[in-house]
């Protein structure tokens, strides 16, 4: 196992730290710290701006390769980036879904028309996008979605009818990528398609959900005769299926290895915070920082683990990848109950208006969110269980 990276990487590490340090400045001196998990109501325009000035450093689409306009580095070099973008407390990017998500979806299985007319925007941080997957009946069953899609052959458009739910950042989107069933007689993940969308035409109706942290950043999106062009479908009608599923496999994938860092920014405030108020003398509240702390390193062992695993033909990390959502999710949800727990009373009250919430309170209300989103506890253990393990598949009623 590979415990620390090349001189290379260590030399790529210093340049990515020194262009944060220089340019999380000015206007973007506020946003540190700032529009993460929990916050990623805060500053949107601002952020929207600097997605721009991330763009012109050649800091977005670290990972894509260079024939698409990215910077085509290796995964350490991008777990690397993800680790400084944390540690300097660079904010929660407003185009990560475009990024990790529709860009790399559209390079695998997009046309040549498809990816010169979305992923520029992608990259320039001009366009962002949002994820149109869940319904109310369609979460973990995703292929039960009932949004339909008709081709107009008069108007030669797609017509798009449902409804989706917990569509987060729709309300500052420019563009949806959205399952739905191209086959209205089909069931299950036959007869589905996957399209492209603009968010600001008249079919489209976005409201926001509020949350138990008195924000909103998803939201349901309702489609009343929305459109889009023919050639916005990706892949033929009835493959949506396989390129939802390829999407998926991004948001499992090297993304998530340099949160740890914010991990770390959110451990070391709770430590702080425990010395301060003399709850770190508390042998039970010792341990459970203790307990924290050596599981973060264990996770940051892991990635490394991955890292130096041989990745399939494509890239992606193999088998080990397969038990990380499930880990950091839970030791994230044990981190904002220990927060709240530091905080003592202190953490109960809100402290004068406007009573916004504390980082920490945020951070609990919102660490349950995290073992549901891109699959949840339950379906990751599933998944650990019949992919990782091999063990039979759980039964499925159709
Ligand atoms: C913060 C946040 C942001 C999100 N953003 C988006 C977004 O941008 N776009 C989008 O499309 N969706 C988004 N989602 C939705 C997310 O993908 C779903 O919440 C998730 O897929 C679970 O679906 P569900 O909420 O319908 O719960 P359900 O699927 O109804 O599950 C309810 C409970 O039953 C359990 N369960 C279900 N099936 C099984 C099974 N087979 N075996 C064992 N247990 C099972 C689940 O683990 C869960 O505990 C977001 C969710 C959150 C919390």
């Amino acid at each position: 196992m590979k415990l620390s990276f090349s001189e290379e990487d260590e030399r790529f590490r210093a340049e990515v730290a020194d262009w944060l340090a220089a340019h999380l400045t000015g206007e973007f001196a506020r946003l540190r710290f700032r529009g993460g998990p929990g916050d990623e109501h805060s500053f949107p325009q601002e952020r929207k701006r600097w997605e721009q000035q991330l763009a012109k450093g050649g800091w977005t689409g670290v990972g894509w390769p260079q024939q698409y306009g990215g910077r085509g580095c290796s995964i350490e070099q991008q777990v690397i980036f993800f680790e400084e973008y944390a540690r300097a407390g660079a904010p929660g990017r407003v185009g990560h879904i475009g990024e990790g998500l529709a860009g790399p979806t559209l390079m695998a299985f997009g046309t040549p028309e498809q990816q010169s007319r979305y992923l520029p925007g992608i990259l320039a941080g001009s366009e962002l996008w949002c994820q149109g997957y869940s319904e109310p009946g369609a979460g973990s069953d995703l292929a039960n979605v009932k949004t339909r899609a008709r081709f107009d052959t008069a108007l030669n458009k797609w017509v798009i009818n449902g409804q989706k739910v917990w569509t987060s950042l729709a309300h500052e989107a420019d563009y949806c990528f959205v399952i739905a069933r191209t086959d209205p007689d089909s069931v299950g993940h036959r007869g589905l398609g996957f399209f492209l969308l603009a968010m600001d035409q008249p079919g489209i109706e976005v409201r926001p959900i509020r949350q138990i942290t008195g924000t909103s950043e998803f939201n349901e999106v309702f489609f009343d005769d929305a459109h889009c062009d023919a050639g916005d479908i990706v892949g033929a009608p009835g493959d949506g299926w396989k390129v939802a599923m390829g999407l998926l496999g991004f948001e499992r994938g090297v993304s998530t290895l340099g949160q740890q860092m914010q991990f770390q920014n959110e451990l070391d405030e709770v430590v702080r915070i425990a010395k301060d108020n003399g709850r770190a003398r508390d042998p039970v509240i010792r341990q459970r920082i203790a307990k924290a702390h050596a599981e973060l390193k264990i996770m940051r062992y892991n990635s490394l683990r991955m890292l130096s695993g041989q990745n399939d033909s494509d890239g992606n990390l193999q088998r080990e990848a397969l038990i990380y959502k499930l880990f950091w999710s839970s030791w994230h949800r044990d981190l904002g109950e220990l927060a709240i727990d530091v905080c003592g009373q202190q953490g109960q009250l809100l402290e004068a208006a406007p009573y916004e919430l504390t980082r920490l309170q945020s951070l609990f209300l919102f660490v349950r969110s995290d073992t549901l989103y891109g699959g949840s506890n339950q379906i990751q253990r599933n998944i650990i269980a019949e992919r990782g393990l091999g063990m039979p598949r759980e039964p499925r009623l159709c």
